[in-house]
This record gives C-alpha cells, structure tokens and sequence, in this order.
C-alpha cells in the first residue's frame, strides 16, 4: 500500500479540508498519508490544531493521518527557530519547501534543512548540491524526488547527488488536489524515471517511507 508525506489542505493552499483528501488516499489504496500545509511562524498553531481533529476520523478507514508540515519560504537562517517551534507545537513531520527552480526560495535554504537533524524531509531540492546531499546523510534528512510537475524537472540532478552522497530518498506527490495523489506503480514510475535502479526505486517508495513513519510514531 502507498505511503504519502507530503500534501496540502484548504488549510494551506490545497483544494479539500484534511478529511476528504483523507477519503481521497483510502480509496486510492494508501495506509499512511502526511499532511503537510505550507507553514511559518504565523499558522503553525492553527495548521497543526486543526488538522489533527481528523485524525481519529481517519483512523477509521485504517488510515495512518500524520500531521506535519511543510516551513516554506523562511529565511533560512530563521529555519532552525521555526522547526523548533513546530516541534514544540506538535508537528509529526517535518518537511520544508526546498530550492525548486520554479521559485524564488531564499539560497541556502536546502543547507539550513540538510544541517538540522529535527528535519524529516527536504521536498523539491532543485540543483542542490553534493555537499548539501552529504549533510543530508549525516543528519538524515531524507530528500525527495517528486511527482509534482512544477518541480519535478530536477528529479535526476536529485537522485545523482543522493546516490553519490548515501543519502536516502523518498516518493512524494506534494498533493494539492485529490488529482495528483499517486498509485505505488505511479511511484515506482518516478523513481525509475529519476535514474534510479529497480531496488534503489523500492527504497524510496517502500522501505524509506515505512521507517519514517516508525520514526514518527516512536517520538
Ligand atoms: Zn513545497
Ligand atoms: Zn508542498
């Protein structure tokens, strides 16, 4: 069954309130999904409230609903200080928006996640770089290819520098609308179209998602 980490509500800029993406990802045969709305010191109570007065709802579809979130567009050197808060506010996962070349996200963005060990996820890293990727292993932030159109252009240039640095990787849809979440087959698809191999494509779709959701639910 599929594992999601990183999706968007009406609580941010997705289309569906968490309950009915949640629906969504039964239907379409997923076991975990994160919610992961777009956040910053301003809505981190609100998101991180509001979305896990669904989770016990969820459950009973046999849906594992994990509320995280996803710090995007902070000064990087301000990151830190917001995952920190978000930790303390109870945020599960921790996802921030990387340096995808299809926005303005601030330099060193991705260096600031791939330094910080409280950081679960660096979505979209757009060109980061190998130094950046051998951080990431270290810290074990896991990086992400994406399904997502609009960053997906540097899916490659991600897995050469994850491969060549260790650094684990993980499938995500970065889901808007109920549209854009993905089959395992679809995931399997992405992976491989990265460049990665048979196995290191299971890694990502399977085995890295299983164990972050462990990690989660072992905090
Ligand atoms: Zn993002
Ligand atoms: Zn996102």
């Amino acid at each position: 069954m599929r594992i999601e980490l990183h999706s968007h509500t009406l609580l941010s800029d997705g289309e569906l309130i968490p309950i009915e993406l949640a629906r969504r990802a039964v239907v379409k045969g997923h076991k975990a999904l994160a919610i992961t709305d777009h956040a910053s010191l301003s809505n981190l109570d609100r998101l991180i409230f509001e979305a896990k007065k669904d989770v016990e709802l969820a459950a009973e579809w046999g849906l594992d609903l994990i509320v995280g979130v996803e710090i995007t567009h902070v000064p990087a050197r301000r990151i830190d200080q917001v995952v920190k808060e978000a930790r303390k506010k109870g945020a599960e996962l921790i996802v921030i928006h990387g340096e995808t070349v299809n926005e303005p996200v601030e330099k060193d963005t991705n260096h600031a996640a791939v330094s910080n060990p409280e950081v679960d996820i660096l979505a979209h890293p757009g060109f980061i770089t190998l130094e950046e990727a051998e951080l990431a292993k270290r810290n074990d932030v896991v990086l992400e290819i994406t399904s997502r159109r609009s960053h997906n252009p540097t899916n490659g240039h991600v897995a050469r520098m994850a491969l060549e640095a260790g650094a684990r990787m993980v499938v995500n849809t970065d889901a808007h609308d109920p549209s854009d979440l993905i089959t395992e087959e679809t995931a399997l698809m992405v992976a491989r179209a990265a460049g990665l191999s048979e196995k290191d494509a299971r890694m990502a779709v399977y085995d890295v998602p299983e164990e972050l959701v462990r990690r989660v639910r072992g905090r």
